[in-house]
């Protein structure tokens, strides 16, 4: 079925002011393709149904007071029903969320209804009319848990969009402590509470404001960060940790071939083609690259971790011919069934790097083949990209469609270039914050 084209408007706005035109009696945002008395310059577009809506900001010589001012627009019953909605949806929601802690473990909440039905979130939620971040947080806690919340301090704020919504939603998150831990759910919102850890509680949140702060949270609290033990190769100088843009790769099936049995030593490792040239495409724009590997052959007791070791010197000599640097290796070397932080699809091995070297999940990917690496990918709150032959791809497509991949691509290279094209950090682009 042929899609109806969609019809494509101009919202050109500066400070308040909204340059509309007069149709039949009627003001409307002007069309694509029609003359403007100036110029103007690309800034977004917000999509609806039906119609696409550019946001132009004009170039001028002298502030157009003749022009409607974007409040004064509601009160008027001869502006278009787009325009309304348009200024609308530019208006950002404000929500004021907490992030209790006890030692290194946080507390959530599961929600009965609303958005986050079924899901875990931190406690708070939307202000209200007129009121602070502060105050908002105190009573949506408050309220949902039924305990007294002492704030510690703003973690951060942050800005993010919806899956299918155009509208922004501006985020603070606070820490805080509870004076006691005699709860008193609100029976209607929430259901249940419970003390995370951090790899944990990113698992279990689909919010964005909440897994960046938890993330700030981590990082920000000794004991939190204590109590993360993951192993990595030692690639890794102990200087101050730099944030940079990061590209988490996975091993097997990303940079070599995984195979029947496992790799389980030096000669078994042979990196996939153009592995390398994705890896050094990633790198020349200005990523930094981190291996993040399960590896179950070890957690079976068939590849000791000094025959690991052996193995991921191989890589690196391999990668370094190729004019590949890693900054590090993490890898879980634990049984497949073991509850540890580490194991994907838990952001243990991510939160490690966050630590160790400066990881803004914002500015982050994670790269692998399996439906797990792209669960840990979300759990970070980063992108994720999903890579692997058609076939291999066509079995688990239904699974990695649930988790929304920002790339899918058959290897890594053509990953890397899709990459590259949509968000290459030497460009200075920053997708949010
Ligand atoms: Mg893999």
């Amino acid at each position: 079925m042929a899609h109806a084209p969609r019809r494509e408007h101009l919202f050109i706005e500066t400070d308040g002011q909204v340059f509309l035109v007069e149709d039949a009696g009627r003001l409307r945002f002007p069309r694509k393709g029609e003359r403007l008395p100036f110029r103007t310059v690309p800034q977004g577009t917000i999509a609806f149904e039906g119609d696409v809506v550019h946001r132009r900001k004009p170039v001028l010589e002298r502030h157009p007071d003749e022009w409607l001012g974007r409040d004064a627009i509601f009160d008027r019953d001869d502006v278009d029903g787009l325009v309304k909605r348009a200024i609308y949806t530019t208006l950002i929601r404000c929500v004021s969320e907490v992030v209790l802690s006890k030692g290194p473990r946080v507390l959530m909440v599961k929600a009965v209804r609303g958005f986050s039905k079924g899901h875990w979130n931190l406690p708070g939620g939307f202000m209200d009319y007129g009121e602070g971040p502060e105050a908002g947080v105190e009573r949506e806690a408050e309220e949902e848990i039924g305990a007294d919340v002492v704030l510690d301090g703003l973690l951060s704020t942050y800005v993010s969009g919806f899956p299918g919504k155009p509208s922004y939603t501006l985020g603070f998150v606070y820490r805080g402590r509870v004076r006691s831990e005699s709860f008193h759910l609100k029976p209607d919102e929430i259901e249940e509470v419970g003390w995370f850890t951090v790899d944990k509680a990113l698992t279990l949140t689909r919010n964005p404001f909440a897994k960046w702060g938890l993330i700030d949270f981590f990082l920000q609290s000794p004991e939190a960060r204590r109590a993360l033990r993951v192993r990595r190769h030692g690639l890794a100088s102990p200087r101050r940790p730099v944030v940079r843009p990061t590209i988490f790769l996975d091993r097997d099936g990303v940079i070599n071939r995984g195979r029947p049995g496992y790799v389980r030593t030096p000669d078994h490792f042979e990196f996939l083609p153009g592995a390398r040239e994705g890896m050094r495409l990633l790198q020349d724009a200005g990523w930094r690259l981190v291996v993040v590997t399960n590896q179950d052959p070890t957690g079976w007791k068939l590849v000791p971790e000094r025959q690991l070791r052996r193995i991921h010197e191989r890589m690196l000599a391999g990668l370094r011919g190729a004019g590949v640097g890693l900054d590090e290796i993490y890898y879980c070397p634990h049984h497949v069934f073991s509850d540890c932080a580490c194991r994907k699809p838990r952001p243990g091995m991510l939160l490690a790097a966050a630590r160790d070297l400066g990881v803004d999940p914002r500015r982050s990917w994670m790269v692998g083949d399996k439906v797990l690496d792209l669960e840990t990918g979300r759990a970070f709150g980063c992108r994720t990209a999903w890579v692997g032959p058609r076939p291999w791809r066509a079995r688990f497509r239904k699974e990695a469609a649930a988790l929304g991949p920002d790339v899918v691509a058959d290897d890594l290279l053509r990953a890397a270039r899709t990459i590259v094209r949509r968000d290459a950090p030497a460009r200075g682009r920053r997708a949010t914050r």
